[in-house]
């Protein structure tokens, strides 16, 4: 298979993993003509060459469920297409569970699963002991059971997929090795070889797996990923007809098995493990792996001796430690490097790169080829990690726990607790000392809820109402009925500077952001489709100098994205986030609590909703921005990093004599979800239009020069509401005791209608808030939403719920006026 490397290529693909060759596959089947695959040693010599070879579907969001059924899909036909052997066996996937908030974890996702079309069967105890009979299973209480799932044999997919791709015309280079890229005007423009010869290209996939990392260094590529020490073992072989027995996971033991012919592979997703110390990667390091500990897999090979006893007869012939690498967050990375035009990042594939290949080869290519994902990747957009993240011990400390949760009960609000803090607010000892529980986002350090002055609250996950069910009530309706202070400094922060600067940003900004002075736009910034590329909050200082306001893992995004809207204009474009706090007092009560505080004029007169404000408060000056995201009066205001201890004390304060208090996230989610103020990732992305997202407000169609976008979406106006067959509905549920944390399916009529994007108790209204978008081919009329019937799936069970096209709390925005 192995070619000589030609001079120059249309699409260079550094790395012959299961991953790069997916994407060559996808590419040369897309009709790439012109693609180049480089592999320092052999194809499937990496990491993929010891997977133990699981191709399974379950997954927590559905973007991931479908892309594992395409690598399934994929896989099941590729051996007769290419001629390789992948050795694709339909034995199905068993999860097993040993309680029944196992269970519920299972038709939680199982839910979605079906939802997307894929074959999901609850079984009981009887029958998942029948599914791999040689179980022991007193302990187990049943568990589910996806029949069309298989395992592969991994490096020959790999090889399979590069055939594949060879066959339609790609070139496949084995033992080339990169050293470098070639940028030129910040753009790619090829790779440096070891050989020392260029190869110029216009498009650069970084899948090295592992050694990405290392590579994107050297040009400022944030590929935050560390390799960890990751176990199996296979048994001696076992008599009987044993080679089609389900992929088995018993994730409350830390383990699963499968079976390889007769004999028995039995894994590990330990809860803590090892991270592979190494700076940088090695090479060569192919078809290669890490000595045997079986120290480590102790208490994994107790659990798997427990449910197989066999295993203890025959005993073990192999131990398999295979590096493979993992990210902050336990997903992937997969999409532009934000600050290199040219280059494409597909790399940290968390011990799921087998399952997941298929489909990101093919959500890969489509992107590339197309200009635009093929449906959200959001969740896996390699931006979406701070530079900070790419710290190397921070990394070492994370990845010891990412690989734990895969097996973790997947519970709602999961915080991840190693390699923290790594950023923290300006006021973050203030807030500690009060009492918060904190989650991480991008890094950064947020306020979730607040427990009792000077305690460290605790908390306990449940797919029901979680420990901080009372917290959270007190701070939601002390916003609703008198006021809360909100530490959202975490949000990006990004001034645009310079006599350009309205110019550019009215192009990228689908609403009119040249506005007066001193004024405050929401505005979403759009693909050439009219979808979305992000949604933010434009504040105008001064004649040429703007803020924006984004959210806290859309901040790279957005910076870059700008920057490159900005190019060959007169202006700057900077990333302030460090540089300032955001401390939002929000609730009918702040005007009266904040007042007192500082040097302007908080009436409705002086400072009207959308105003933005120059004060001085505790002796700071601050920018006082009238707006809301939690649906009351308020003010966010922005301080001076090194003076927002001192304004938040102030605040604090005055905060007693006004029935104020401090409140996290959590809160902000319920109470913007009781207004059905959208958020990105969940509501907002590029699947959606604003038309459908109902954010036409947002639009300012006549801007002189045009959006971005302005085109597609005005067709889609055009075309009236009624012809949408996609539209964003609110829902309440009916019975006040059902908990929903969004990914629920949603039914109408007893139909399926989608599932929630996101959803919370609203405490304010009584009962739980969600969103969600109905789908219908043949549109989603205001009247087709009136008159169905809804129900939420929870738990295997249906629950009444209302939809509506309107808020639930406060529709007319009368308390947003005040
Ligand atoms: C023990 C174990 C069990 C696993 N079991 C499963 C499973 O059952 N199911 C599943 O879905 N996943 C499983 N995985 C995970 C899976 O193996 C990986 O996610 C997947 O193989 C990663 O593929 P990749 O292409 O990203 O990386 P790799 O396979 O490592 O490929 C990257 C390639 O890039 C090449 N490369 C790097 N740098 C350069 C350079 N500078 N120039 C040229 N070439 C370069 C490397 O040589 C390498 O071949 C398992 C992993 C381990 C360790």
């Amino acid at each position: 298979m192995s070619a000589t490397v030609p001079s120059r290529a249309r699409i260079v693909i550094i790395g012959g993993g299961v991953i790069g060759a997916s994407i060559a596959y996808h590419l040369a089947k897309a009709g790439e003509q012109d693609v180049v695959l480089l592999e320092q040693t052999e194809i499937g010599g990496g990491t993929t060459w010891h997977a133990a070879g699981m191709v399974g579907r379950l997954r927590t969001s559905s973007t991931f469920a479908q892309m594992c059924d395409a690598s399934a899909k994929l896989y099941a036909g590729l051996e007769a297409e290419t001629g390789e052997a992948v050795d694709w066996r339909q034995c199905g996937t068993l999860y097993v569970a040993r309680n029944e908030e196992r269970m519920f974890q299972y038709r939680r996702t199982g839910a979605m699963a079906q939802h997307l079309g894929i074959d999901v069967n609850m079984v009981g105890k009887q029958e998942a002991i029948d599914l791999f009979p040689l179980q022991y299973g007193d302990d187990l209480v049943g568990g589910l059971h996806i029949p069309d799932d298989g395992k592969v044999e991994p490096a020959g997919v790999a090889r399979a997929l590069a055939k594949g791709a060879a066959i339609r015309g790609a070139t496949i280079c084995e033992h080339v090795r990169v050293t470098g890229l070639q940028v030129a005007n910040g753009r790619a423009t090829g790779v440096l070889l070891e050989s020392g010869d260029v190869l110029e290209a216009e498009e650069i996939v970084l899948a090295g797996g592992m050694w990405s990392r290392d590579l994107g260094q050297k040009f400022g590529i944030n590929i935050p990923l560390a390799p960890v020490e990751h176990h199996y073992a296979d048994s001696n072989p076992i008599a009987g007809d044993i080679d089609m027995y389900p992929c088995t996971r018993d994730a409350d033991g830390c383990t699963y098995y499968l079976t390889v012919h007769n004999k028995i592979r039995l894994g590990a997703f330990q809860a803590v493990t090892k991270a592979w110390q190494v700076d940088p990667v090695p090479h060569p390091f192919s078809f290669q792996l890490l000595e045997d500990d079986w120290d480590h897999f102790g208490p994994p090979l107790e659990a798997g001796l427990h449910r197989l006893p066999i295993l203890e007869e025959v005993g073990f012939e192999r131990f398999v430690n295979g590096p493979e690498s993992f990210t902050p967050d336990a997903n992937f990375m997969l999409g532009p490097a934000p600050n290199v035009p040219g280059v494409w990042v597909c790399a940290g594939m968390n011990s799921a790169g087998m399952a997941f290949g298929g489909g990101v080869g093919e959500a890969l290519a489509a992107w590339m080829i197309d200009g635009y994902p093929p449906y959200d990747l959001s969740m896996v957009d390699p931006a979406r990690f701070a530079p900070e993240q790419n710290n190397l011990e921070y990394l070492r400390q994370r990845v010891t726990e990412a690989l734990g949760t895969h097996y973790l009960m997947a519970y709602p609000n999961r915080e991840l607790l190693t390699g923290r803090p790594l950023r923290t607010s300006p006021v973050h000892d203030v807030i500690k000392a009060h009492g918060a529980w904190f989650g991480e986002k991008a890094g950064i350090e947020r306020p979730n809820f607040f427990g009792d002055v000077g305690t460290t609250p605790t908390v306990e996950y449940s797919f029901g109402r979680q420990s901080w069910f009372a917290e959270h009530r007190a701070e939601h309706l002390a916003c609703r009925e008198s006021a809360a202070i909100f530490d959202q400094s975490g949000f990006g922060k990004i001034e645009v500077t310079g006599v350009d600067a309205v110019r550019v940003l009215n192009r990228l900004c689908a609403n009119d952001v040249d506005v007066d002075p001193g004024t405050l736009v929401y505005t979403a910034m759009l693909d050439e489709r009219g979808r979305f590329f992000s949604d933010l909050t434009v504040l105008r200082l001064t004649e040429d100098r703007f803020r924006l306001i984004t959210g806290t893992a859309q901040r790279i995004r957005d910076l870059w994205h700008v920057r490159r809207g900005a190019e060959g204009s007169d202006c700057t474009v900077e990333d302030v986030t460090a540089a300032s706090a955001v401390l939002s007092v929000m609730g009918p009560s702040s005007r009266a609590l904040l007042q007192p505080l500082v040097d302007g004029d908080l009436s409705n007169e002086a400072f009207p909703f959308g105003a933005v404000r120059e004060l001085g408060i505790a002796g700071a000056s601050v920018h006082a921005a009238r707006v809301t995201y939690v649906g009351e009066l308020g003010w966010e205001l922005h301080v001076p990093a090194a003076e927002a201890t001192t304004v938040l004390e102030a605040v604090l304060a005055a905060a007693p004599d006004h029935g104020a208090q401090l409140a996290g996230h959590y809160a902000i989610n319920s109470l913007r979800l009781e207004k059905a103020y959208r958020a990105w990732g969940h509501e907002l992305s590029p699947d959606e239009t604003p038309i459908e997202a109902g954010l036409s407000f947002a639009i300012a169609w006549d801007t002189p020069a045009g959006f971005v976008g302005r085109e597609a979406l005005l067709a889609q106006r055009e075309a009236g509401p009624d012809a949408l067959t996609k539209r964003l509905v609110a829902f309440m549920a009916t019975e006040p005791s059902v908990t929903l944390w969004g990914g629920e399916r949603l039914w109408r009529n007893d139909e399926p209608l989608g599932y929630t994007t996101s959803a919370a108790y609203g405490h304010a209204v009584g009962g739980a808030v969600a969103l969600g978008y109905a789908r219908n081919p043949e549109g989603v009329s205001a009247a087709w939403i009136n008159d169905g019937s809804y129900a939420v799936e929870v738990n295997g069970q249906r629950f009444a719920i209302e939809a509506s096209l309107k808020p639930f709390y406060d529709p007319n925005r009368s308390r947003v006026l005040l």
